[in-house]
């Protein structure tokens, strides 16, 4: 038996942690169902369209929300305002980087985040913005293993950290990654969170290389809905991610209204095939949009 509701979400969800919820939700034989909003970019209408998403997915009780952070603080203040806003409604997770940054700074911007009320932190390094190229170098914290050792040294949050199904683009191979995974959850992560990808079979081989390198923390499909999919495209160019050439030659030939089926026909089959996989959880980026994120999550049974 347990003492959480079996229907998602309460006024203020049940769940303290995203480990929490990883733990009931397994326990109860059901994936996890988050999603992911980024800081608007200060126009009206941009912070008016993030509201309205947020409460259209709000109406499936998601488990958990994450927003996230501008590589070297250049979105901190909006960040922290959505999270703080967020955070009375359901478990959010605040993603930060650490590029750049001094320890004493990124001390600071984590007990702000402590402050408005998050209980997650997903620790990234970030890359170096464009107008400060050489960051990766003057910071003083060097990786995101660095943020995770101060988010725990300082703070008593939550951490989480990021995975890649396809290889973080600095990294020689799969096994260098999980080594890194490795020493994360030494130092103190306990979930890890995927970049995008688009083959159930990317995600199989992330789980079997990170636990053969000792890596046994949960790891939460990252998966971005294919609703606009010139728009999926770039960013697939920009993450490093591989769209299979099959689907890429049928968006290809297709007008703006077949390509929409196409693509959310594809990521709901992901979606399933990731849960029959094994997946503890779904993250759907939103892009600050509801619409393809809500007919992932119905496709693949995670709302009732
Ligand atoms: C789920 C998710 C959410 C994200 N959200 C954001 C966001 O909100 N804002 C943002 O700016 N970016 C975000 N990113 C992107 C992320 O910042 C970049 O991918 C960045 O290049 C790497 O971040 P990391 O935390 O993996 O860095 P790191 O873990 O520091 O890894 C960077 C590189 O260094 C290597 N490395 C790290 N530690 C060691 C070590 N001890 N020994 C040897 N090699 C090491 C790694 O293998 C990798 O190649 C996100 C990524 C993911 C997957």
């Amino acid at each position: 038996m347990t003492d959480f509701p079996l229907l998602r979400g309460t006024a203020s969800g049940p769940f303290e942690t995203v480990t929490e919820a990883l733990g009931v939700r397994s326990k109860q034989n059901e994936p996890t169902l988050s999603f992911e909003f980024f800081p608007p970019r200060d126009q009206e209408e941009a912070a008016a369209q993030l509201w309205r998403s947020f409460d259209a997915l709000m109406e499936v009780s998601p488990d958990f929300v994450s927003v996230t952070y501008g590589a070297g603080g250049s979105n901190r203040e909006t960040s922290l305002a959505v999270v703080e806003r967020m955070a009375k409604d359901v478990m959010t997770i605040g993603h930060l980087t650490c590029v750049g940054g001094s320890r004493a700074s990124t001390a600071e911007t984590i007990r702000r985040f402590e402050d408005a009320g998050v209980h997650s932190i997903l620790a990234l390094r970030g890359d170096a913005p464009k107008d400060n190229p050489e960051a990766l170098q003057t910071g003083e914290l060097k990786t995101a293993l660095d943020l995770v050792k101060l988010v725990k040294e300082t703070s008593e949050l939550e951490v989480g950290v990021a995975a890649f199904p396809e290889i973080h683009p600095e990294s020689p191979h799969m096994e260098h990654d999980s080594m890194v995974l490795a020493l994360k959850q030494a130092a103190g992560a306990s979930y890890g969170m995927t970049q995008l990808f688009f083959t159930v079979e990317a995600y199989i081989d992330l789980l079997a290389s990170a636990k053969a390198a000792g890596a046994t923390l949960p790891i939460i499909p990252g998966l971005m809905p294919v609703g606009n999919a010139a728009k999926v495209v770039r960013m697939a160019e920009m993450s490093g991610a591989a769209i299979p050439v099959e689907l890429l030659n049928k968006l290809d030939n297709a007008s703006d209204a077949e390509a929409r089926v196409i693509g959310m026909d594809y990521s709901i089959k992901l979606a399933r095939d990731l849960v029959d996989a094994g997946a503890p959880g779904l993250h759907i980026f939103s892009m600050n949009l509801s619409k393809a994120a809500l007919e992932v999550a119905r496709g693949a049974g995670l709302c009732r």
